[in-house]
């Protein structure tokens, strides 16, 4: 295993302008792990209730994700988040958080995950990051996300967490809360002093922005006349992203981060099609070629000089 991922795997009910699903297959690790089984092997440690249904078992097993740290709580009701979004798409209204078994969740990795390369703390409570961080050995890279739920319940935590991660995927109204800072260059430097050497700022349909200590990168998101549901776009943008690195390109040259950034931003365009995991778990490698090859048409432009 390349690549393994710790964070949600949910039932989410959802309503956009566009339509309403309610309990369907979600969560930050459902969807990250499905983006990145596009691109390399990769893991998944989570915890279900009893009430999580074989047929999304089986979308992790039709994408031959490692499911050996996806644990059943006896008893318990699998974490459900139930949000809302308006026209504004990037910014949906979370109208119940009811965490189940995740309020009990202690990650006991398998074995064969502690030496694994690539490492993602998706979207989860930052003590359960913790956890993790403390039972891997020595990963060649460590990337995380977080949310307001988490920025505001546990921010202790969060900047344990930070001290010890290389790269924070942020959205962009989060990534102010947590630097209390509106300026988004100053508000990821802040946070880069904070441990992290990059922070990607998730921008929804303006795209995202990359920034290290001595460089600044900008992606669009790809102009869709048919955003459905955005649930999941940071998610299946940070398993395109991980997927990419992992598969053998590493984190230098810089260059290798651009790649990764297009990546993810291609896995994270597919996914908002369609609600819950409908899209993104069927795509083919032709939609993923197809959908890049449009978005390097999108930003190439000709020198100036
Ligand atoms: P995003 O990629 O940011 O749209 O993440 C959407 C996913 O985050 C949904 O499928 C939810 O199940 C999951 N989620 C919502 N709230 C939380 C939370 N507090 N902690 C972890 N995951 C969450």
């Amino acid at each position: 295993m390349n690549l393994l991922v710790v964070g949600t795997v949910a039932y989410d009910s959802v309503k956009t302008p566009f339509g309403e699903e309610a309990s369907v297959l979600g969560g930050s690790a459902t969807y990250f792990s499905v983006a990145a089984s596009y691109f390399t092997e990769v893991g998944v440690l989570a915890v279900v209730g009893e009430d999580f249904k074989r047929e999304d078992l089986a979308t992790f097993e039709k994408h031959h994700i490692d499911t050996s740290g996806l644990e059943t709580a006896l008893g318990g009701t699998t974490f459900h988040w139930e949000g809302e979004y308006g026209y504004d798409l990037n910014d949906p209204k979370t109208l119940k958080t009811d965490l189940n078994v995740l309020a009990e969740f202690n990650p006991r990795l398998p074995e064969a995950c502690r030496d694994v390369p690539y490492l993602f703390l998706a979207n989860i409570d930052p003590r359960v990051q913790l956890q993790v961080l403390d039972q891997v050995k020595a990963p060649h890279l460590v990337a995380a996300d977080t949310m307001n739920y988490w920025i505001e319940g546990n921010r202790e935590d969060l900047l344990k967490v930070l001290r010890r991660i290389d790269i924070l995927t942020i959205n962009e109204s989060e990534a102010r809360l947590l630097a209390q800072e509106f300026n988004l260059v100053k508000a990821a430097r802040r946070i880069i002093s904070w441990g992290p050497r990059t922070v990607i700022i998730k921008r929804g349909e303006y795209g995202v922005l990359e920034i290290s200590e001595n460089s600044i990168f900008a992606m669009p998101a790809y102009p869709l006349d048919s955003v459905r549901d955005p649930t999941g776009a940071g998610d299946s943008f940070a398993g395109g992203f991980m997927g990419f690195l992992a598969n053998g390109h590493g984190l230098e040259p810089p260059q290798s981060v651009r790649q990764a950034i297009l990546a993810g931003s291609v896995m994270a365009s597919l996914n908002v099609q369609d609600f819950s995991l409908r899209r993104l778990s069927a795509l083919t490698q032709d939609d993923i070629r197809e959908r890049h090859r449009a978005f390097q048409q999108l930003t190439v432009v000709e020198s100036l000089d």
